[in-house]
């Protein structure tokens, strides 16, 4: 996935999820950026503050190829914690184990597969 890639695909899921007026911050790159609370095996992850509508998202292209997983569900993951940000659902786990994230992955599927049967990418 490139950069222009992911800020048209991340645009696209605000306006799914209803967050057109968030200021949504993507970030691809290998080493997970200084605010995340790195395991050394996370694909993604996000920090969202609702009463600012911002959210900050990374996704790691080399541990996403290495899991076997497509970078636009786990961009779409991360976009859907920031969609349920103080719904008290989130999560910090590791899915299929926590329930909360094999949820986010499988809405995370979905929402990757709705796009690209519209859009070529
Ligand atoms: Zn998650």
């Amino acid at each position: 996935m490139t950069n222009a890639q992911a800020a048209k695909f991340g645009e696209w899921c605000q306006g799914a999820l209803g967050l057109e007026d968030w200021r949504i911050e993507i970030v691809l790159q290998d080493d997970p950026p200084a605010w995340v609370q790195d395991d050394g095996r996370s694909v993604g992850a996000c920090a969202s503050v609702r009463s600012y509508k911002t959210a900050h998202i990374w996704v790691s292209p080399q541990r996403s190829r290495d899991e076997g997983t497509d970078q636009f569900a786990v961009l779409a993951h991360e976009v859907l914690h920031a969609a349920a940000c103080d719904t008290g659902i989130e999560s910090d786990g590791r899915a299929p184990t926590d329930s909360n994230e094999f949820l986010w992955n499988r809405l995370g599927d979905i929402l990757a597969a709705a796009y690209k049967a519209r859009v070529k990418v």
